[in-house]
């Protein structure tokens, strides 16, 4: 067993050793530029960009002519966010989200908002879930465009889509989702739920950085996005510039491996991420559980244990790649702006800790990762007089505090 234990696949996957195998060639034999139409070299590429844009394709239900290649899902929803905001500008000036989407999408929308848009940040439950009624309640005669991700990338919260594409549909409004964390680990089409463009990267289904993809829906209706990258009219006219083709041909493998193995990966992974936190909550009291406990991604395991100090539990357990609910700012350590919106407070946000497991997980490292957070947790409680106040019955919230 490979310390420290990868538990952090909601950041990054590796890439499986079938796409590197697949993509290797594209560096150096059949290194043609997809767009050169005069000689063979460059219809190779073509022909293997062609191959993966219908493999994309087919992992959402969609066509290939739908798909444009990007440089990630940074770039995806930029395009996507900013390419309709331009192109549909004179239909109106608003915009739906959410507070916990990713900051590819909130960054891009305080962008729009400085330029004069409207962005409604519509409220999300205790579980960080959206509700179809409150987007149809948010929908104005100048909303253009509903963007809502279709799983959190920090609680694992599985949004409604079928039923948020439904209401977006009727009022006429498009529908674009960050679809990131749930291709690969969830079924997902295009037109069961109503979606009219969905951001994917490579990187976080086993496939290489740097390389991802916009759907852009062709029917029912049309959507058009301005482009953000002139140069050459490449991916029909909305992103240009050369094609990464190797990078490409990975995320295409990779597409193709996602909605092969989802009846058999997945289940796997729940079970070793069932078998996680079972393990820790049968061994451990005050322990919460961030995100829903039903509609939530099979690989996520988002977990505040109480009466620790969060630093301190990082520290504990460095043999766990794992991510903390504290983002360390210059100055501060802030608690991460997804569970202050779904009202976890500020102490338990700081002991929070996100696994998330992945295909190469075994039941070894997660019995390995069940044992280092019990006893680290259990150390840091041991040193704790909060915990121990508790565990005598006394109310801390009725304790006068001095020195504050
Ligand atoms: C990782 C991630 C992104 C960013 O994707 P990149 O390809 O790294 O730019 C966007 N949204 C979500 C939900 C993510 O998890």
């Amino acid at each position: 067993m490979k310390l420290p234990i990868y538990l952090d696949y909601h950041s990054t996957t590796p890439v499986d050793p079938e796409v590197f195998k697949t993509m290797a060639p594209y560096f150096t034999e059949v290194f043609g530029n997809a767009a050169s139409r005069n000689h063979e070299y460059g219809w190779t590429a073509e022909a293997a960009v062609e191959h993966a844009r219908l493999q994309v394709a087919q992992l959402i239900g969609a066509t290939d002519k739908e798909i444009i290649f990007t440089s990630g899902a940074t770039e995806s929803n930029n395009l996507a966010l900013l390419g309709v905001a331009e192109m549909y500008a004179e239909k109106g000036n608003h915009i739906i989200t959410s507070p916990i989407e990713h900051k590819a999408i909130l960054d891009t929308c305080a962008h729009l908002e400085r330029k004069g848009y409207e962005i409604t940040y519509l409220e999300v439950d205790q579980y960080g879930m959206v509700s179809p009624e409150s987007v149809r309640d948010a929908i104005t005669d100048k909303t253009i465009l509903v963007s809502i991700m279709m799983a959190n990338n920090e609680i694992g919260t599985i949004n409604p889509m079928a039923e948020i594409g439904k209401v977006c549909k009727e009022k006429g409004v498009l529908f674009h989702t960050d679809a990131v964390q749930g291709v690969g680990k969830i079924e997902v089409d295009v037109q069961k739920m109503g979606i009219d463009l969905l951001s994917l990267t490579a990187h976080k289904i086993y496939g290489p950085k740097g390389v991802g993809a916009l759907y852009v829906r062709r029917k029912n209706p049309r959507v058009r996005v301005s482009a953000m990258v002139h140069g050459g009219g490449h991916e029909r006219g909305m992103r240009s510039g050369t094609l990464n083709v190797p990078g490409i041909v990975g995320l295409g493998k990779a597409a193709e491996m996602a909605r092969k193995n989802l009846n058999t990966d997945i289940p796997r992974i729940k079970a070793l991420r069932d078998r996680l936190w079972d393990g820790i909550r049968s061994q451990l009291d005050e322990v919460y559980l961030n995100g829903h406990p039903t509609e939530r991604l099979p690989i996520n395991l988002n977990v505040s244990f109480a009466y620790v100090e969060g630093e301190s539990l990082m520290m504990g357990m460095k043999e766990l790649a794992v991510s903390s609910g504290s983002a360390c700012t210059s100055a501060s350590l802030e608690p991460s702006y997804v569970l202050k919106a779904i009202g976890v407070g500020e102490d338990l946000a700081h002991t929070s800790i996100r696994y998330s497991l992945g295909k190469f997980t075994t039941e070894e490292e997660v019995d390995y990762a069940i044992e280092k957070t019990v006893s680290t947790v259990r150390k840091l409680r041991d040193l704790s007089p909060l915990y121990e106040m508790a565990k005598e019955g006394i109310d801390l919230k009725t304790v006068a505090w001095t020195g504050h």
